[in-house]
């Protein structure tokens, strides 16, 4: 495919859909600007699993190795229901 030269796209939302069209329209060749509400990174919520079919984009992307440095492991999930019942661990 040949380069797209000088044509400028605005992204809005610099999570998963917004970064990844970012990467793939940059190395189309078009002048990338993201916007995010956000006023940073957030720091919690739940972890995303790479797998399958993203494992072979995140490759392509040039992310994996540093996608797999950075991993976290799930050593414990703990179901909780109500405070009169016990948890249950697995
Ligand atoms: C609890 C939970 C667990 C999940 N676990 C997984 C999982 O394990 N694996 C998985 O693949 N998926 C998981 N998902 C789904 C995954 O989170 C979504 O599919 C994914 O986040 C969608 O990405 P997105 O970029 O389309 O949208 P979002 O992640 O919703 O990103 C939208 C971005 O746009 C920004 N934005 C919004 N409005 C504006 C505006 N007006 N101007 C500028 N920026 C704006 C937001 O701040 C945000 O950063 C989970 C979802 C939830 C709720």
């Amino acid at each position: 495919m040949e380069p797209v030269k000088n044509k400028n796209v605005l992204i809005s939302g610099a999570s998963f859909a917004g970064l990844t069209s970012a990467f793939w329209m940059v190395e189309m060749g078009y002048k990338v600007t993201v916007v995010e509400i956000g006023s940073g990174l957030k720091m919690g919520g739940t972890p995303a699993d790479i797998k399958d079919q993203t494992v072979d984009i995140v490759k392509r992307m040039g992310l994996f190795q540093q996608i797999k440095a950075n991993r976290i492991s799930l050593e414990r999930w703990e179901f909780k229901m109500q405070k009169t019942l016990p948890s249950l661990p697995f």
